[in-house]
């Protein structure tokens, strides 16, 4: 299905989506966040979704976010910023003064340096950590059979209050499997929130029981594709 270019109709589409996939799984549709992942595009685009009542957002670059987000929060102080793509170490203290809950803590390094700028800021910071379900080299994420130690390395050792897992599908394989892994590992781990599904994917993600779901192209449309980038010295 297309998504049309009016986006607060969209975000009723999207809504009525979630709320059959809810029905069927016998869950609760509150409990159930959609975030609206809206990198790429700009304001113009956003504001609307955000007068509709839109009140989670996702960006996965802290500099992209940073550009965009503080006008646009200025009106709507009740915002939810997510960072949904992988954080860079020298971007830590960036992303904790602008985001509420970040989804891809995946190493020891990046745990280290949240744990520091979390407490240097006082913020209260939600915690996700990513898991690489594919095994996919490109992608960020802790490997499944790392993932249990990794976490209580978080816990233990960073003392970060870590929320949830998150993970993204390989693109050419049943996302079902990687849902059902991904929370196999959280309910192991006494974790409750499950970041998972997208435009493609978020019925089956919500029948797994996704507690948070990241939509682009659904509700915004397509993104328009990045200009190819001169190759770098
Ligand atoms: C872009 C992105 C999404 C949204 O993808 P759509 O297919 O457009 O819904 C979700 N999660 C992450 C991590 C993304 O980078």
């Amino acid at each position: 299905m297309e998504a049309e270019t009016d986006p607060s109709g969209n975000l009723a589409l999207v809504r009525e989506r979630m709320a059959k996939a809810a029905s069927k799984a016998g869950r609760r549709l509150e409990d159930i966040t959609l975030i609206g992942v809206s990198k790429v595009h700009g304001p113009e685009r956003i504001a609307p979704v955000i007068a509709a009542g839109l009140k989670d957002f996702g960006e996965n670059k802290v500099q992209e976010a940073a550009a965009k987000w503080p006008a646009l929060r200025q009106s709507h102080p009740d915002l939810t910023l997510h960072l949904v793509g992988p954080l860079q170490t020298n971007k830590v203290r960036d992303a904790v003064a602008l985001f509420n809950v970040i989804h891809a803590v995946d190493r020891d390094k990046l745990a280290a340096k949240l744990a520091g700028e979390i407490a240097a800021s006082g913020r209260a910071i939600r915690l996700f950590i990513q898991i690489n379900t594919g095994e996919e080299a490109q992608k960020a994420g802790v490997l499944p059979a790392e993932a249990d130690a990794f976490i209580a390395r978080c816990r233990e050792e960073h003392g970060l209050p870590i929320e949830g897992l998150m993970c993204i599908p390989p693109l050419d394989e049943e996302p079902a499997l990687h849902f059902a892994l991904l929370a196999k590992i959280a309910e192991r781990n006494g974790l409750e929130k499950l970041s998972m599904g997208m435009t493609a994917d978020f019925e089956k993600a919500i029948a797994l029981g996704a507690t948070h779901i990241r939509v682009g192209t659904a509700l915004f449309g397509e993104r328009p594709k990045p200009a190819a980038k001169a190759p770098q010295g």
